[in-house]
């Protein structure tokens, strides 16, 4: 059995846990933040390859939130959590999403002003910036496109740090905020898992985490029980875990219900020519935005071999092909919402979403004007993710595609999730307070995606950790 005892104990070390640890302990607070998967040195898998999903993601990369259609997605599970595996798309949340969550949910000092502030520290301390150069291929499709059709679309930073022989190196949590965490005092125990909170009533209608119990993984490879007591307990294992470990520990109300997700339909194009596929264009169509957004995914080879498997059609040409053919995506902000609950004697918690017919339609559209946009560039060759979709290489024979995408062929999946645990004074829509308490609780806090209040309709990242970054100051002021 190993027995700690800490100030302040952060529980999931990804973009929320990790910015919440270093921001604390550079404070002088005593931390530690526990995390279920293992550490894995940054750099030490092929970005995207097949050893870093089984390795770094839960479940090896697949999991799905069921429903008619389900919805496949993806979370990291190691130190630095998706932060490790992701793109590193870099987009601050939209203006007016900020002032209409604020008046929605009744947030209180929740501007773009006072969250562009900590935005800035934080692209500072990741350094996001463009893509040093011009665009690489698989970019240069969307920025061609979109100009040969009149719409808008825009390059993204990410946190990327360039070396002078020009390689990259992405600015992830271990690199970043775990050593900051680690150099200004603070603990991070790997191997880790908090199956449940313990809490005691702490005053009328309150209640206080006494303990936090779980599992410890050693470097021998045996099992031990973990304890750890703390004052605080801040917990940060993403919208779908974090939930699930808040209900195994008893507390239910306004958690796990408002799951968003950008439900994503995509294409396996082909070209001419060879395209790159070391990387993720960061380049996007906003024409449609934030209703559809457009742009491109991984496609190593065994991504281009799945999205083309996703079209149910033969393919055994255009997978020889491959390096000719690139994935990309259209996503959507749905009207649908999710929920994620924990049930009994289960270690995965039951996620399920309900997409609606006008969610449907949306991404039918979509989908065809990704494909528009894509033989606009010169595509020669489209594969829907639509079982059975009919292969498209004209124009005049996107129109088919609106009555292919049904829910029973449409294959959709996402990486980003949030809002189980939404933030704000409105105890009715919320779990959490302004600032991440969750309701009823005198030491416990949240500070993850589970807190966006909705979808945001851009890349979620930056928003999550600005909001942590807040929420930290808060309770540095407060505690
Ligand atoms: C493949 C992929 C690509 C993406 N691309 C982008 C992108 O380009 N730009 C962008 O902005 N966003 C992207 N995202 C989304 C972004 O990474 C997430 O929104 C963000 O990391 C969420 O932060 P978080 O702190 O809520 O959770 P995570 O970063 O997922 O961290 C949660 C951590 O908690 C740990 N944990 C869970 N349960 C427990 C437990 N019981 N005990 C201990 N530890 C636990 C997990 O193992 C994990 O390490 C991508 C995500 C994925 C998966």
């Amino acid at each position: 059995m190993t027995r700690v005892g800490t100030d302040v104990l952060v529980i999931g070390s990804g973009a929320g846990g990790a910015t919440t640890a270093a921001l604390l302990a550079e404070a002088g607070r005593t931390v530690t933040v526990v995390e279920e998967g293992p550490w894995i040195d940054p750099g030490a898998f092929e970005p995207f390859s097949l050893e870093e999903m089984a390795r770094t993601y839960r479940h090896h990369g697949s999991s799905a939130a069921l429903g008619v259609p389900p919805v496949a997605y993806a979370e990291g599970r190691c130190v630095g959590g998706s932060t490790e595996v992701n793109s590193g798309l870099w987009h601050r949340l939209p203006a007016e999403l900020v002032e209409a969550w604020r008046r929605d949910y009744d947030i209180d000092e929740f501007t773009p002003d006072s969250l562009d502030r900590h935005a800035e520290a934080l692209e500072a301390a990741l350094s996001v910036r463009r893509l040093p150069g011009d665009l690489p291929p698989s970019s240069a499709v969307l920025a061609r496109g979109a100009a040969a059709l009149g719409w808008r679309s825009v390059e993204f930073a990410r946190v990327f740090r360039y070396g002078p022989d020009g390689r990259a190196e992405k600015q992830t949590m271990a690199r970043t905020m775990i050593p900051r965490a680690v150099a200004a005092g603070a603990t991070i125990l790997p191997g880790c898992r908090i199956d449940r909170l313990v809490t005691r009533p702490d005053g009328p209608g309150s209640r206080r985490v006494v303990a936090a119990r779980g599992r410890r993984r050693h470097d021998d490879g045996s099992v031990g029980d973990l304890v750890i007591e703390a004052d605080h307990v801040v917990v940060c294992c993403g919208a779908v875990q974090t939930p699930a470990l808040l209900q195994r520990s008893g507390i239910r109300r306004g958690i796990g219900r408002g799951l968003k997700l950008h439900p994503t339909v995509k294409i396996a194009a082909r070209f001419p020519d060879v395209l790159d596929h070391d990387d993720v264009p960061p380049y996007r169509v906003t024409e449609f935005s934030p209703a559809v957004a457009i742009g491109g995914s991984a496609s190593r080879r065994g991504h281009v071999a799945l999205a083309l498997a996703d079209s149910g059609v033969p393919f055994a040409g255009a997978l020889a092909d491959w390096e000719r053919v690139f994935v990309y995506y259209a996503a959507i902000r749905s009207d649908a919402g999710g929920r994620v609950q924990a049930l009994p004697g289960l270690r995965s918690p039951l996620v399920t979403y309900r997409l609606t017919d006008s969610d449907m339609s949306r991404l039918a559209r979509g989908l065809v004007h990704l494909g528009e946009l894509l033989l606009a560039a010169g595509a020669t060759e489209l594969y829907p993710s639509v079982t059975g979709g009919p292969v498209v290489r004209r124009v005049d024979d996107l129109g088919a595609w609106w009555d292919a995408l049904t829910p029973a062929r449409a294959n959709l999946m996402t990486v980003h999730l949030t809002s189980t645990v939404r933030l704000g004074q409105d105890r009715t829509r919320t779990g959490a307070d302004s600032f991440g308490s969750v309701w009823g609780h005198t030491n416990l806090r949240v500070n993850d995606a589970s807190l966006v209040p909705d979808a945001p309709g851009v890349n979620p990242q930056a928003g999550v950790m600005t909001i942590a970054a807040r929420n930290a100051e808060h309770f540095l002021a407060t505690t």
